[in-house]
């Protein structure tokens, strides 16, 4: 499959260039040249693995054989989905059961995989550098550790990330190099564009980016939405995803699935005070903002990079895609009583991310209350340990993987300038 760019149709790639560029040489953001069309009866018959080979093989095409791309699934979803039922129609799609405890590691482990086979035999090193505000890195660093002939070099801003999320940039070692930047995330991501900028580095070491709109961590997102559409499909009802939104890469991944023909009812796209998306649905007036500090803060976005690939779903037809994509914004004080409501009210500890995906399909249901409704709960409550204790006043179980990971010694080399991260690029 091609994948072409969003702002010039003519800057065309396949799937294995789309995934080294990340995004197109005038900066758009890849988009594929045709959306597969998929049989549902043919494909809700098929293991998960399978169905999950049958979604991604036409994106793919003959660039990985099917023997190494079977291999890749596996490896990315050695994991469950667990949907935990709320009560008779509602339910969390819990996508934190993966190594890192956010559905960030599907993205993250498949696009490591397939980097790695397309670097299988290049003489030279492929080296990964991202900048993370926090779950993006922790994701990253682990789907790439001990991926052969790949380094990763992650930039992190010093004291604004959590202890837990600190410790799983900087354990792992071996190809995985953390930088602890004086500054700011918006000082850690202005170092790696220079860099990518840099003629000197790009001559002398082979660079790639791995954030969240790369095409191989945005399409394999598509797996879990499928998963869970099959097993509740024979309940009967319509099906409603709502989706804790960002930069709106994972509910992009699933507006796609709907468009290839699975029949999903609706999404609800339920973001913080962030409110660009649902304010545009409203008003159709596009208007961008500072980004605001929330509780939720891996959605604290201002201008959600892959909006305009929902918006090349749907041809640029705002009347089409608000018939399939409602949007509503919450703030701080209604995420709190959210998360206290499903304590009391379901036993069900979620965190504020959950939340806010929570709220969004209460207020969906409260007009179309006839369907099934999946909340994603898209990070383990524990990742935001000191909000979520203080909010439900109960303490939260620490998986024994992250007890055991906060034990271990952080490595991680100080920089404070962009000479210091070329320093450590090019020794
Ligand atoms: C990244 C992230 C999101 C937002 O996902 P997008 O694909 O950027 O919309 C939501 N919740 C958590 C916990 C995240 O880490």
């Amino acid at each position: 499959m091609n994948f072409y760019s969003l702002i010039n149709k003519s800057n065309v790639a396949n799937f294995k260039e789309a995934l080294v560029n990340g995004i197109a040489p005038d900066r758009g953001l890849y988009f594929p040249t045709q959306i597969p069309k998929i049989q549902e009866e043919l494909l809700l018959n098929l293991s998960e693995n399978e169905l999950a080979f049958e979604l991604i093989k036409p994106f793919v095409g003959n660039e990985i054989p099917a023997n190494v791309l079977h291999q890749i699934i596996e490896d990315t979803l050695c994991f469950d989905f667990p949907l935990i039922q709320l009560n008779n129609d509602n339910f969390f799609l819990e996508l934190f059961h993966g190594p890192t405890l956010a559905f960030k590691d599907v993205g993250a482990r498949f696009m490591s995989r397939c980097l790695a086979y397309f670097s299988k035999n290049a003489t030279e090193k492929v080296t990964v550098l991202v900048a993370t505000s926090g779950d993006t890195g922790g994701a990253v660093a682990q789907g790439f550790y001990n991926v052969e002939g790949v380094e990763v070099v992650i930039l992190y801003p010093k004291g604004r990330v959590s202890l837990i999320q600190e410790k799983q940039l900087t354990v792992l070692g071996n190809n995985i190099k953390a930088l602890e930047v004086d500054g700011n995330f918006d000082d850690c991501q202005e170092m790696v564009k220079s860099a990518f900028l840099d003629k000197e580095i790009v001559s002398k070491i082979k660079l790639t980016s791995a954030n969240s709109i790369n095409v191989a961590r945005w399409l394999p997102q598509m797996f879990y939405f499928a998963f869970a559409y099959k097993a509740l499909k024979n309940q009967g009802k319509p099906i409603v995803f709502s989706v804790p939104s960002g930069n709106f890469g994972n509910i992009c991944a699933g507006v796609l699935l709907k468009k290839m023909g699975l029949g999903i009812h609706h999404f609800i796209a339920s973001c913080n005070a962030n409110d660009v998306i649902p304010n545009y649905l409203k008003t159709g007036v596009y208007s961008t903002q500072a980004s605001i500090a929330t509780i939720s803060n891996a959605m604290d976005v201002a201008n959600p990079s892959n909006f305009v690939r929902i918006e090349a779903i749907y041809d640029g037809n705002l009347t089409t895609l608000k018939q399939d994509i409602s949007s509503y914004s919450f703030s701080d004080e209604q995420t709190k009583i959210a998360m206290q409501n499903l304590l009391k009210k379901a036993q069900y500890i979620t965190d504020p991310h959950g939340a806010v995906a929570f709220l969004g399909l209460e207020q969906y249901k409260t007009l179309n209350p006839d369907c099934i409704g999946l909340a994603l709960g898209t990070a383990h409550p524990c990742k935001f340990l000191g909000v979520v204790e203080e909010t439900i006043k109960s303490s939260v179980h620490i998986p024994l993987k992250i007890q055991e990971l906060l034990t271990k010694e952080k490595q991680a080399i100080q920089i404070s300038s962009y000479e210091d991260l070329k320093g450590c690029l090019l020794t």
